[in-house]
């Protein structure tokens, strides 16, 4: 499907470089203005294997995303939204653990 990406020159430290994702799952490499939103969580669906954050656990989602909003150069509303949403994974988080 999106062999043309991959037949580009760049290295991995080279598309690293230039702002590329790596997928959670299978460690690809993808442009993300190239990957479509995942309507449920609101990350990137890897254009390889379709994994997003809902491919994850909830401690592995909040890893990901407290040191996404906390190193990645994002606007700042668009921090204020993953944290909102860490707020709200967490509170699942807990009501799962004390859920009797
Ligand atoms: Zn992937
Ligand atoms: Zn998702």
């Amino acid at each position: 499907m999106s062999e043309k990406m991959s037949t580009t020159k760049m290295s991995e430290e080279e598309k690293l470089l230039a702002g590329y994702f790596v997928c959670f799952k299978c460690l690809r490499l993808f442009i993300p203005s190239t990957a479509s939103e995942c309507s449920e969580c609101g990350w990137l669906k890897c254009p390889e294997c379709d994994a997003c954050l809902c491919s994850l656990s909830k401690e592995a989602q909040i890893a990901a995303l407290t040191v996404y909003i906390s190193h990645a150069i994002i606007p700042p509303r668009e921090v204020l939204w993953w944290y909102e949403r860490i707020k709200k994974i967490g509170e699942e988080l807990i009501r799962e653990r004390e859920g009797k």
